[in-house]
């Protein structure tokens, strides 16, 4: 077996400035070899079902505090802007970077899961977590300013529809280099983007807008966002094959779920 390589010493946080309210850290778009953004809704594929993806300020049905693992959250479906969860806590907690913050909720796991993920040479690092309301606003904002509205919907969420303000998902990149994953043309190809990609849901965080689901999550293929769902549902909705948006509405979100 090779011996591994020496992990670099981390960078220090003045290289990977906390999220602000101002734009993104990196202003380096994603790569745009999308297919055009389009305004127009999308079918549904299951009438009655999931509904298809529009631009709505629906409020979501489970948003109180102890809800974050079955909140829908989607381009449809909202949390309130004041909502900030109860307790958030630093990454440091987790062993990696200081300058982000998570619910306490996530933070075993996450340990577990780089140090899983270190341990089998695919280093990674958080880019971003928490984002408020506000926060979210600013993103959402500077994508809309440099890439027009159509594709800002694509890539970004509105302000009140973003996980990130669940205090549950994050923005994982590769420790090994401070470039932010939407750098690269494809981050899901690299070291750590397919060790997470094959190993993440068993320590409960799933991709939420995998590549070729484009239709279903109303989201651009992002194989840096992760949503921690928790152990027990995260191997459910990998089992399930289907998303979060999908599995989230079909078992706890719509008329039918109860
Ligand atoms: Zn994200």
């Amino acid at each position: 077996m090779e011996p591994r390589p020496t992990r670099e010493p981390r960078p220090r946080e003045t290289l990977d400035p906390p999220p602000s309210d101002g734009p993104p850290p990196s202003g380096e778009p994603p790569p745009s070899d999308r297919p055009p953004p389009s305004d127009e809704p999308r079918p549904s594929d299951d009438g009655g079902g999931l509904p298809a993806c529009r631009y709505r300020d629906l409020p979501t049905r489970h948003a109180g505090q102890d809800d974050w693992a079955i909140t829908l959250l989607d381009t449809i479906y909202r949390l309130p802007s004041d909502f900030v969860p109860d307790h958030l806590v630093s990454t440091a907690r987790a062993g990696l970077q200081a300058g982000y913050e998570i619910r306490p909720e996530v933070v075993d796991d996450l340990r577990a899961m780089a140090q899983a993920a270190e341990a089998d040479g695919a280093p990674i690092a958080v880019r971003w977590a928490y984002r408020s309301y506000g926060e979210q606003a600013g993103a959402f904002a500077y994508w809309e300013r440099v890439r027009g509205r159509a594709a800002a919907l694509r890539i970004s969420a509105r302000p009140g529809h973003s996980e990130h303000q669940l205090g549950t998902a994050i923005d994982f990149r590769s420790a090994d280099s401070l470039k932010p994953p939407w750098g690269y043309e494809d981050w899901g190809t690299t070291p750590a983007g397919r060790w997470m990609a094959r190993e993440s849901w068993r320590y409960g965080f799933i991709l939420s807008f995998p590549r070729g689901m484009e239709e279903e999550t109303c989201y651009a293929y992002e194989p840096w966002h992760f949503r921690y769902m928790g152990r027990d549902l995260a191997s459910r909705i990998h089992e399930s094959g289907v998303s979060i948006r999908r599995y989230l509405w079909e078992h706890f979100h719509s008329a039918s779920s109860d």
